[in-house]
């Protein structure tokens, strides 16, 4: 491919609203153009990556077992009232109607749409387990949509979903999906790791996460050396916590002015006091805008687990109570709510029990409270585990080691659904003694434009992209350097016939460009192989290799060049 007759364009300066380098380097690479926020358009270099991640997906999908399938993206509302989620999602579902007012999503994920596929051609245990993939489009109205390809609205997944007869069956679809993803994040050159993730309302099942790991990674991970423990942080469990009571003679509560201090980290200062010594106190709403309010307490130096939380108030709408809200319960603004008084439900983590002497706020504008106990000033409805873990705490498993954090990037997620889905969609099947049965699901999902993504924010330097090889837009770029000597121009395009024809993707630069210029571009597009042909090199009958990962360069003998790149090549694929 010659890039003077290609669509490729790259740009100097870093796109204004990129925070991250993966989305910073793909709109300089001229690999995708933003059309809207979190809208996309990709571009033949950005397309190439995402169909080689599609083809590796694809092909370890089709080796698992799972057959490919392509549902539409727009689904009938009907199917998701089924379930429930029609009114459960919220606002990241694009709801649309159609001419005669009937109401549609763009869908976001495919559970109702797949589970109605299989009703209503599985009828009996012979027909299972079977296992339906697709890739295709998915459209989540994200809150935040950033980071380029990483966090989009519009975005490509693969999402595979597993229909079995049983618990044991759907355990064995879980497995093959485990390791059908475990071969795809490798083959894409990805470091990763799968970790413990958390199931939400549907209790007991099991799903794991895919984690690159990178620093700008939007989850926290955290795994233990001991004992090989991984999990999303929204998951880790607290070991539980041995709690004295402090103080005996419980003193009375006195009420001090804390003018305009409202963080803990304000009033703690301003107190002289340390942040765990205070009893935070967040207001929450469970089920929808006019739900009930619900207080939450945790030691001061912790933070809310709202994955947590949500599964201990058995809701999966659960809010941040707005400031009006908050100003209704506790009288007071936000930052000076505390539970000595407090009329509504009172929740707690684990670390509030038996608490002594502790700071809160008043209730009451510019006031907190010192000495509150529990069990004196307030009383608890529930205590659960509800907080993250935090540096120095003990792995949940083994209790032997302290636990390790770093930061991640989800590119995968499998998940056991139990029968959640097939249960409200009435998917059943008859089993060999001809009783009605309820399909047994399991749901996995891959972000093709994410590994691509993920992939960057791994492999770069300051000059551009390092591709893997396996998902690089062209293995090798051609650099004719002095554009007025012939046989620099005509080697390098019999070069190109040449390589091509062996099977490589090839691009030749005959841009009538500066050496410099095609070296930037093609360090920023980040191709694995670059040959560089010039004037006097080819005196000699000479070109040189630059790989671009480490920068090694090597002069090779116009000849020996197919063996040499052969020898590179393996190289590179092996890792
Ligand atoms: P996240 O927590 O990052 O929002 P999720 O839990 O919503 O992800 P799933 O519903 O499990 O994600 O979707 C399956 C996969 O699709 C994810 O592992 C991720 O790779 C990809 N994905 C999800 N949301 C987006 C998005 N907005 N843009 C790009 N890829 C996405
Ligand atoms: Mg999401």
């Amino acid at each position: 491919m010659k890039i003077s007759r290609y669509f490729m364009p790259t740009l100097r300066e870093d796109p204004a609203d990129a925070e991250i380098i993966s989305h910073k380097l793909m709109v300089r690479a001229g690999m995708i153009r933003k059309i809207a926020a979190g809208i996309y358009d990709y571009l033949p270099l950005g397309l190439r990556v995402l169909r080689k991640v599609e083809n590796i997906v694809r092909e370890e999908m089709n080796r698992a077992g799972s057959i490919e399938v392509l549902l539409p993206s727009i689904i009938p509302a009907d199917l998701w009232k089924e379930t429930g989620r029609w009114d459960v999602y919220g606002k990241e579902l694009l709801r649309v109607k159609d001419r005669h007012e009937n109401d549609f999503c763009y869908g976001p994920t495919h559970e109702e749409a797949m589970t109605d596929l299989v009703r209503r051609d599985v009828k009996s245990y012979k027909q299972l387990p079977v296992i339906l993939y697709q890739i295709q489009t998915k459209f989540r109205d994200e809150i935040r949509p950033r980071f380029g390809l990483m966090r989009g609205r519009e975005f490509i997944m693969k999402d595979a979903y597993s229909f079995d007869r049983d618990e044991e069956s759907a355990a064995e679809s879980y497995r093959k999906m485990f390791r059908a993803y475990e071969r795809i994040f490798k083959r894409c050159g990805l470091e990763f790791r799968a970790v413990e993730a958390a199931t939400g309302q549907i209790g007991g099942s099991s799903s794991h996460e895919f984690m690159v790991l990178a620093d700008s990674g939007e989850d926290c991970i955290v795994s233990c050396q001991k004992c090989g423990y991984a999990s999303n942080i929204e998951k880790a469990d607290v070991l539980s916590e041995n709690i004295t009571r402090m103080d005996k003679t419980m003193p009375p509560t006195i009420k001090v002015k804390t003018p305009g201090k409202r963080t803990i980290d304000e009033v703690s200062k301003f107190l002289k006091k340390e942040p765990r010594d205070f009893i935070k106190t967040l207001i929450y709403t469970v089920g929808g805008n006019n739900g009930e309010a619900c207080a939450v307490l945790l030691r001061g130096d912790y933070e809310v687990n709202e994955t947590k939380l949500a599964r201990l108030l058995e809701t999966d709408q659960l809010e941040m109570a707005s400031p009006e809200k908050v100003k209704e319960i506790t009288n007071a603004s936000v930052g000076f709510a505390g539970p000595k008084g407090l009329k509504c439900r009172i929740v707690a983590d684990f670390s509030i029990k038996g608490f002594a002497n502790g700071v809160s706020g008043a209730n009451e504008d510019d006031f907190h409270v010192l000495n509150v106990f529990e069990g004196r000033d307030f009383r608890v409805k529930i205590y659960g585990d509800i907080r993250n873990v935090i540096q120095g705490d003990a792995c949940p498993r083994c209790a032997e080691s302290i636990l390790s954090f770093h930061r991640g990037i989800e590119v995968g997620h499998v998940f056991r659904l139990g029968t959640k889905y097939s249960k409200a969609m009435k998917a059943v099947f008859l089993d060999p003694n001809g009783k009605k049965k309820t399909i047994v699901m399991g749901t996995y999902g891959i972000g093709i434009a994410r590994i691509a993504a993920a992939a960057i924010e791994q492999r770069h330097d300051d000059h551009g992209i390092e591709w893997p090889f396996s998902i690089a837009p062209f293995h090798i770029i051609i650099l004719p350097l002095n554009k007025n000597d012939k046989k620099v121009a005509d080697t390098a395009a019999s070069m190109e016939e040449e390589l091509e024809n062996a099977g490589y993707e090839v691009l030749l630069d005959d841009r009538d460009e500066r050496a410099g210029i095609k070296f930037n571009d093609a360090d920023l597009i980040g191709v694995p192989l670059q040959i560089v042909v010039g004037s006097r090199g080819l005196k000699n009958g000479e070109i040189e290799i630059k790989i671009r990962k480490d920068g090694r360069k090597m002069h090779v003998k116009l000849d020996d060049l197919k063996e040499k790149l052969t020898e590179i090549i393996s190289e590179l694929k092996a890792g």
